[in-house]
């Protein structure tokens, strides 16, 4: 029996709606007590794994006994099912991206004021690791000032899925794995964005992106290049970022990475020129061993607490939102512009990503 949990009905029991139920399962603050899914076969997998599936969501939102909705469908449902849940009084958990637009996320918060309800979006990607020891690495400036930033996902599968592959459903890349890698920056870099521009990419023929590469300009000097691709058979490094002291790399989720940086210690030796295919160079000749340090990534602190504990603590009034909604509209604001800048191919500066 748990009447000190907060009650969930999960929207959606697909790929992201069944993780969902699996790590709420050992939350202490949340428990799942039901599921509907559009498709019946869903709702019976829903059974077999335990959890009542409601005949309509019609049903959910009747249930007094459901306190929170956790929206897990594609993209282009979530905002109906949002305002339906407010409505009806329910708290919302909602995955990303958590609209198609500006407008539409305006439309929800709205109403959730309204109703005097929270929203707060799903964005896990905060609790990452390798985002963690980036984001560390900013504010402790462990290799000096990071001045430029590479943050990259790179698969060879293409678009997965079904509905992925299409517009109408908010499909394409930059919708899916940009909105989690952008939103990383929005909560490390505490700066206005000045300029962006951006290439989509259409390799494979969808009519969604199937990657883009966006460069972001801060108004404090740092520079980041966000990429996501699905058609590199050869991967390039998840994190590249260089401060003033150094460079550092993060190759992967399991952590495989390394800080290099300036031996200050050392006597200064002019390097040696070696030689460079037909030439010689000595601007890109490696640094004598004594010039530098070669170091482990950081240890990162942990975030607080998790997203399902602070949501329970969020509709109990006892916290602040991890993912703050602000912040969530500065990102849809910024997923526009690059959207803007691939199509017309212009440099987007004309918009205030910093309210
Ligand atoms: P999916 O296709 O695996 O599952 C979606 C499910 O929603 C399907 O079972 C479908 O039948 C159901 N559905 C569709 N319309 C519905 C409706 N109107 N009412 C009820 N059910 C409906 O997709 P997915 O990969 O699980 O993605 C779902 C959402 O989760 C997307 O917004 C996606 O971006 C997000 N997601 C987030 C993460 C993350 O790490 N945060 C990871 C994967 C997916």
């Amino acid at each position: 029996h748990h009447d000190d949990k907060h009650t969930v009905v999960i929207i959606g029991y697909g790929g992201m709606g069944s993780y969902h139920a699996k790590l709420i399962k050992d939350n202490g603050r949340l428990q799942v007590i039901g599921t509907y899914d559009i498709d019946h076969a869903r709702g019976k997998a829903s059974e077999q794994d335990g959890y009542r599936a409601y005949e309509s969501y019609e049903a959910v939102l009747n249930d007094a006994a459901a306190e929170i909705v956790l929206i897990a469908t594609p993209n282009d449902v979530h905002k109906d099912l949002a305002l339906h849940a407010f409505a009806a009084g329910k708290h919302v958990i909602c995955e990303k991206p958590v609209t198609m637009s500006v407008e539409d996320f305006e439309a929800m918060t709205a109403a959730a004021d309204q109703a005097n309800k929270v929203v707060m979006v799903h964005q896990n990607r905060r609790w990452d690791e390798d985002y963690l020891i980036i984001k560390q690495m900013y504010e402790q400036k462990t290799i000096g000032d990071l001045f430029r930033i590479e943050s990259r996902v790179h698969g060879a599968n293409g678009i997965p899925g079904d509905w992925r592959h299409l517009d109408a459903h908010g499909g394409g890349m930059l919708l899916d794995w940009g909105v989690h890698l952008l939103d990383q920056l929005i909560f490390m870099i505490d700066s206005k964005i000045i300029s962006v521009s951006s290439t989509l990419s259409f390799i494979l023929g969808d009519e969604v992106d199937d990657g883009f590469e966006a460069m972001l300009q801060f108004e404090n000097g740092v520079s980041a290049l966000v990429e996501v691709g699905t058609t590199n058979f050869i991967t390039l490094p998840r994190w590249y970022v260089k401060g003033t002291e150094g460079t550092g790399v993060i190759e992967d989720w399991s952590m495989t990475g390394r800080i290099v940086t300036r031996n200050r210690d050392a006597e200064i030796v002019e390097p040696k020129p070696v030689q460079a295919g037909v030439g010689l160079t000595k601007t890109m000749a490696p640094p004598s061993e004594m010039a530098t340090l070669t170091g482990a990534l950081p240890k990162p602190y942990a975030q607080r607490s998790s997203f399902y504990d602070n949501f329970a603590a969020v509709i109990e009034g006892a916290d602040e939102a991890i993912v703050r909604n602000d912040e969530v509209l500065r990102v849809l604001n910024l997923i526009e512009a690059i959207f803007r800048s691939g199509r017309t191919g212009e440099t987007v500066k004309d918009f205030d990503l910093y309210k």
